[in-house]
């Protein structure tokens, strides 16, 4: 049964405070909007509806993750557009979830879709606990029953078909498509919500998004070491840079020792063993590869396996060739390598005074840390 996802983000979040709408606004290092992406990955198909002015950007970041449409003067009239994409594409039942909700499980979606194979429309609430009053002027006026009374979050689910019907019958649209739906006479069923499915509002709600965030983020960190010897050459490849040297560096792939350290970093925070177990020296195929492939595979593991890069840190050992001028050109390579921000990537540099093989000029010594959060 093909279920599509309908991601409402078409609002300019104005409560949440000065500064960029809230849904591209940083949540714990990935965008509001990347990470309630995130949550519906997997679907047949997912509907990202934006602002007008923010399809470019749309395009840009979320191109690949999703269908973007623009949205229109309402809520209503965004999910509306949504909607009518999707009619025709075989889709029987959808999900409609505010994209300022970024923190909700696979547990809620799931027990959204498993009560709509017994009711045509179900949605997440919270029952009200707290003691209800009515007040003025900062005095109470009464008490109110919360008997009966819920909190409503999302994503709302659909048959798709009654949701696009209840849609194009009450195009004045309403706070939500509970509502639609029901003005529509759909039965909405009433699933567990989750207290931190917050919908993100007020300035204050994101340090309570990221305290949650944190409460349960995975960091992991690993290191890697690595030695190649001079030989005979006129260049040396070092963190994706190739350096005019009087010698090169004897190894089977290129021998880019400062890569080598930082791939064994990432395989090492991943427990996923290291360089040589996965690109075996002995094998023929990476005689003079290009080192970037070892670590393309390593940041691509790392995504895979639900981690992103928090921050890399590689130091190079060795008195000459002198490093310093080329150290910022080889942090961006090895950022765009393992595709993230140059920011988080750093490679420096030290001699050990004489001292030891790097003192006497036989080779090149490299050490990395890298450090991987939960995405
Ligand atoms: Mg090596």
């Amino acid at each position: 049964m093909a279920v599509a996802a309908i991601i409402v983000a078409a609002g300019r979040g104005t409560r949440a405070g000065a500064g960029e709408p809230k849904q591209w606004r940083d949540l714990a290092g990935q965008s509001v909007l990347a990470r309630s992406l995130a949550a519906f990955s997997g679907f047949a198909q997912v509907v990202l509806v934006l602002h007008p002015d923010d399809m470019a950007r749309g395009v840009a970041e979320f191109g690949g993750l999703a269908t973007l449409v623009a949205g229109g003067e309402s809520r209503s009239q965004s999910v509306r557009n949504a909607l009518e994409l999707l009619e025709g594409s075989g889709v029987s039942r959808v999900l409609i979830h505010d994209g300022a909700r970024p923190l909700v499980s696979r547990a809620l979606i799931a027990r959204v879709l498993a009560a709509l194979d017994t009711a045509p429309a179900a949605a997440p609430a919270l029952a009200v606990t707290d003691a209800l009053w009515r007040g003025a002027m900062g005095v109470v006026t009464g008490t109110q029953s919360r008997e009966g009374l819920f909190r409503a979050q999302t994503p709302q689910g659909f048959h798709f078909d009654a949701i696009l019907a209840a849609h194009r019958a009450h195009p004045e649209g309403g706070a939500d498509d509970v509502e639609l739906a029901r003005r529509a006479g759909l039965a909405v069923a009433i699933v567990a919500g989750e207290e931190d499915n917050l919908k993100l509002t007020f300035a204050e709600d994101f340090a309570r998004a990221e305290r949650i965030l944190g409460a349960c983020m995975d960091v992991r960190t690993g290191n890697g070491y690595d030695v190649h010897a001079f030989c005979a050459g006129d260049h040396v490849w070092l963190c994706g840079v190739k350096v005019p040297h009087g010698r090169g560096l004897l190894g089977h792939s290129d021998a880019d020792v400062g890569m080598h350290a930082l791939t064994d970093a990432l395989y090492g925070a991943l427990a996923a063993g290291d360089i040589g177990r996965l690109f075996p020296p002995s094998d023929p195929q990476w005689r003079g590869a290009a080192s970037r492939i070892f670590l393309a595979h390593a940041a691509a593991l790392v995504r895979e396996r639900g981690y992103r890069l928090a921050n890399a840190d590689v130091t190079l050992v060795c008195e000459h060739p002198k490093i310093g001028p080329h150290a910022l050109a080889m942090a961006r390579v090895l950022a765009e390598i393992m595709e993230v921000e140059a920011g988080r990537v750093s490679v420096k540099a030290t001699t050990s005074e004489r001292l030891g093989f790097t003192g006497r000029e036989e080779g090149i010594a490299a050490l990395a840390t890298a450090t991987l959060v939960s995405a």
